[in-house]
């Protein structure tokens, strides 16, 4: 039987028939059960991704149970962050069991939120969780049978592996969690038989050409990049650029953190090593191939040189909505792709010395151990520092390429071997910080 085509089909001959729910029409029939889970954890709710999410629930799964099979979808704990203003309309209309917020002020502001301007009668405030424990708690506790993680960075990672101890599915936005432990978490997914749907667009795209195929027919990965906002200018004038430069992406509308890893093609990198997890793959077997028109979001070449590619418009609510219906299919009313109009598809190598972001990620991924873990850390302390101008462009992959010139890679056994990396990484920041920035001065010195 061929069933290489879900993310864990790796081991899929030993799995206990009775949790066989989530394998592809292929290898079950395609009278089986859709695995949409009929109650979801949106955890980064008020954020790109989780926004999203939220509307992809309300406009195409909420009484469509129909077409999903699966009975009603309901959003039962939701988690946001710094934003109680956004947080808390989007918790009055989904009416969750429970919520995360990060602290006792934050869970007092929301709840004022939901009390004070409370008109519908019926509504009941939620049990609110806080600090780190607490989102562990909702990401595994909750009744929740898929938890969508749209965290932003590395605090994706423990909730995501405490919701699959725990057996439940995840569509996973977060793909810090698996560059930073994708072994672990991967493994853990395996052992608890969860299913890990992706929900970034290009591993989406390759779940979705792999449909159908065995993961040992597959030849290479085409993993297509938009190439960024800086795609084709000049070394000098990328060194120069703000922060308000890198967050103009030409095609996606996304959180901060991840338009600037666009921009340095961090994202490119951060996305090999997802791929490299996800579908069981070496580094040399997936192939970043630039396509500025973000059209293909992805391709699978097979051992026979056919190539299977997935289009469609940049619209990240579409991977969301597979991610929690697959293999099945929902109707939508979301723009479709004109052909005709959408101009010529072009493809063009990276340039990974204008972008040397890519460079250190291949170099992460072809390494492993806890290589990646560490660049993950250190990348979104820069990125942090670069959003607040407090840093240049390619400071980033400067503070990087030095920390790995001195780091001395572990294997990965435990989570605790992540932690220590990190907390390597951290002392290694400290430590740069109190030397002076001088490039950043200088940049400053030409904007005044
Ligand atoms: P955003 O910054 O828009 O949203 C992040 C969410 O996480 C928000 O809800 C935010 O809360 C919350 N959050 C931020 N920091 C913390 C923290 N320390 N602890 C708990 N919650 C926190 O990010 P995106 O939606 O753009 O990205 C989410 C993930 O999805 C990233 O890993 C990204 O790489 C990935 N991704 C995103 C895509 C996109 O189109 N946006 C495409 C593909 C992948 P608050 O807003 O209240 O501060
Ligand atoms: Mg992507």
């Amino acid at each position: 039987m061929s069933v290489a085509t879900d993310v864990r089909m790796h081991d899929a001959a030993a799995m206990p028939p009775e949790r066989n729910r989530a394998l592809p029409d292929v290898a079950r029939g395609l009278g089986g059960v859709a695995p949409i889970g009929m109650n979801i954890a949106v955890l980064g709710a008020t954020g790109s991704i989780g926004t999203q999410t939220l509307d992809v629930v309300r406009n195409c799964l909420r009484g469509r149970e129909l077409v999903c099979g699966a009975g009603e979808v309901r959003v039962v704990a939701m988690s946001g962050f710094s934003d109680m203003e956004k947080f808390a309309p989007l918790v009055r209309e989904f009416s969750p069991e429970v919520v995360w917020v990060p602290d006792g002020t934050a869970a007092a502001e929301l709840s004022g939120r939901l009390s004070g301007g409370n008109t519908h009668a019926s509504l009941s405030i939620p049990e609110i969780l806080t600090g780190d424990g607490g989102l562990v708690a909702i990401a595994s506790e909750c009744s929740a049978d898929v938890v969508v993680n749209a965290l932003v960075g590395g605090a994706g990672l423990a909730p995501t592996l405490a919701a699959i101890g725990a057996g439940k599915d995840i569509a996973l936005a977060n793909k810090e969690t698996l560059v930073t432990a994708g072994e672990l978490v991967m493994g853990l997914a395996r052992e608890k038989n969860v299913r890990i749907s992706p929900i970034d667009s290009e591993h989406s795209a390759i779940w979705q050409c792999l449909q159908g195929s065995d993961i040992v027919e597959v030849e290479k990965i085409l993993l297509t990049a938009s190439g960024g906002p800086f795609r084709g200018r000049g070394r000098e004038e990328i060194a120069a650029a703000t922060a308000r430069d890198a967050l103009k992406h030409p095609n996606w509308s996304m959180g901060a953190k991840i338009t600037i890893d666009s921009a340095t093609l961090m994202n490119k990198g951060l996305e090999l090593i997802e791929a490299m997890h996800l579908f069981n793959q070496p580094p040399d077997k997936v192939e970043i191939l630039v396509h500025p028109q973000s059209i293909i979001h992805s391709m699978v070449q097979f051992i026979d040189g056919s190539v299977v590619s997935q289009m469609g418009l940049p619209d990240m609510r579409l991977p969301i909505l597979y991610a929690l219906s697959a293999p099945r299919r929902v109707a939508t009313e979301y723009p479709r792709l004109d052909f005709l109009a959408c101009g010529d598809l072009t493809f063009e190598p990276p340039d990974m010395e204008k972008f040397p972001c890519l460079a250190l990620a291949r170099h992460a991924a072809a390494t492993c151990g806890t290589l990646p873990a560490v660049m993950n850390f250190i990348n979104e302390w820069a990125v942090g520092q670069f959003l607040q101008e407090k840093i240049g462009f390619y400071e980033i992959s400067d503070i990087i390429s030095e920390a790995f010139g001195i780091y001395n890679v572990k294997t990965v056994t435990s989570i605790a071997d992540i932690r220590e990396a990190e907390e390597w990484a951290s002392e290694f920041l400290e430590t740069r910080k109190a030397r002076p920035a001088v490039v950043h001065a200088k940049r400053k010195c030409e904007e005044a």
